[in-house]
């Protein structure tokens, strides 16, 4: 399989597109191909890691990491992505909560991050005979990203992980899992706002001394490596509810980057049982208004009460654009919602009130997406509404409003309970090449 950028250049195979991150032209890489599948294909899978190796296979074909597939499946899937019915009692058609918060960090993200970590530690030993330094990771973050990939590479030999955060931007449990690693792990709590800590890995990059320097790499959101495996949980789910009911599964996502979404769609249009596909957005509206015009129209990004979804200029759209070019056949095939905070809030209520259920803003803005849907898209179908984190995550959000205390899952209290680290360092790029010079000089340079 190879993989080439949106806007046309490169060829690389997998382990190469994860390793350049972005593609030399500026775009985005995507398989040249996608794989077929039939659901019996499938048979004997009833575990995550299982349906990873045979889906992911493909994928993997020419590349040095085609013979780590099963182990990279198992180091990756190693925690529960239950779909859970919600709704009991006399109707047939039931809600699923399908639940993917369960891995260390409690956010979907985890999967992407885990990915990624292993996939690099396989490849590690065939570089370390070119080159024996280690890996230094950059990665900038707004909140979930940067926990997820710091639990993914943390004590991974040959790796060294640089998380730069917006100091006093990210909730406050968030900032405990960027801080709390130690070891490998550092943190950089960056007087400015998200924005300049991307600017600052770019610019990290593109300077001739660091790169000199340090052998570094990147595990931003748009890596490929971060949407693959995302299609698993898809896949998984899907087929779960397919053998039990012989019926497609339909799913409202959450979605920012859109990263958790193209996924969805990647695996519908791997052949898996999946029927409709909502993307279900707060009040940064730039997905809806593609859907519905076809016209992409980036803007700064609002706050929102789902965070994690304030993005203004979604990264995936240049995927979505290049696999779905025609607007009229985009509509056909997806449907698209923006949602208030209010509607959130309300949400949130509703959800705790009928199901005793704790949820995210994030899955809160699902559930609304979903009560929205015009009846002729909402009946007929089973719906799954994809639950991106653990209420815990945002209790600052969510227990005002439902008024009581959310549980904190042991995984994240383990996390609360370690000592925080880090180090407050200006915007820009002389700051940070001089704290990484105090930091990794020694065991790096
Ligand atoms: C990142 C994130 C999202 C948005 O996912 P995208 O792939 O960027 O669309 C939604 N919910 C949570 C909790 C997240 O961390």
């Amino acid at each position: 399989m190879k993989y080439s950028s949106t806007r046309g250049a490169d060829q690389l195979d997998l382990l190469g597109a994860l390793e350049q991150g972005i593609a030399s032209d500026g775009g985005l890489f995507l398989p040249d191909h996608l794989p077929e599948f039939s659901i019996d294909n499938f048979d004997g899978c009833d575990d995550a890691a299982s349906v990873a190796q045979v889906f992911l296979a493909p994928f993997f074909e020419g590349s040095a990491l085609e013979p780590h597939l099963a182990a990279i499946c198992s180091d990756t899937f190693s925690f529960d992505l239950p779909l859970r019915g919600l709704q009991n009692g006399t109707d047939e058609r039931v809600l699923y909560l399908l639940e993917l918060f369960h891995g260390p960090t409690a956010a979907f993200k985890d999967v992407g991050a885990r990915f990624l970590a292993s996939c690099l530690s396989q490849a590690r030993e065939k570089a370390a005979a070119e080159d024996p330094r280690p890996l230094l990771i950059l990665v900038a973050t707004s909140g979930d990203t940067g926990g997820a990939v710091a639990a993914a590479f943390h004590r991974r030999p040959g790796f060294e992980v640089a998380v730069l955060f917006p100091e006093g931007r990210v909730s406050s449990r968030q900032q405990h899992q960027l801080t709390c690693w130690g070891d490998n792990v550092s943190a950089f709590s960056v007087r400015g706002a998200f924005d300049d800590c991307q600017s600052m890995v770019k610019a990290a990059f593109a300077d001739p001394q660091l790169t000199k320097k340090y052998r570094l790499s990147s595990a931003n959101s748009i890596n490929i490596g971060r949407l693959l495996p995302q299609c698993v949980y898809y896949a998984l789910s899907s087929l779960l509810h397919w053998r039990q009911h012989e019926r497609p599964l339909s799913f409202v996502i959450p979605s920012g980057n859109l990263g958790n979404g193209l996924a969805a769609l990647l695996a519908r249009s791997c052949g898996l049982p999946i029927a409709d596909l909502v993307f279900a957005s707060n009040a940064n509206k730039t997905i809806p208004e593609f859907v519905e015009t076809g016209e992409y129209q980036p803007r700064p990004s609002v706050a929102t009460l789902a965070s994690a979804m304030d993005v203004g200029a979604p990264s995936n759209l240049e995927r979505l654009m290049h696999l779905h070019g025609d607007a009229q056949h985009l509509r056909e095939s997806l449907f698209s919602l923006a949602v208030d905070d209010e509607q959130i809030r309300a949400a949130l209520k509703q959800i705790y009130a009928e199901h005793g259920l704790a949820v995210c803003p994030h899955t809160a803005t699902a559930f609304v997406a979903m009560q929205r849907l015009p009846t002729s898209r909402l009946t007929g179908r089973d719906w799954a509404l994809v639950a991106t984190a653990d209420a815990a995550k945002f209790e600052d959000v969510v227990e005002p409003v439902i008024g009581t205390q959310v549980p904190v899952p042991p995984s994240l209290q383990s996390l609360l309970d370690r000592p925080a680290e880090f180090e407050q360092i200006d915007a820009g790029l002389a700051p940070f090449a001089q704290a990484l010079e105090q930091k990794f000089s020694d065991r790096l340079g």
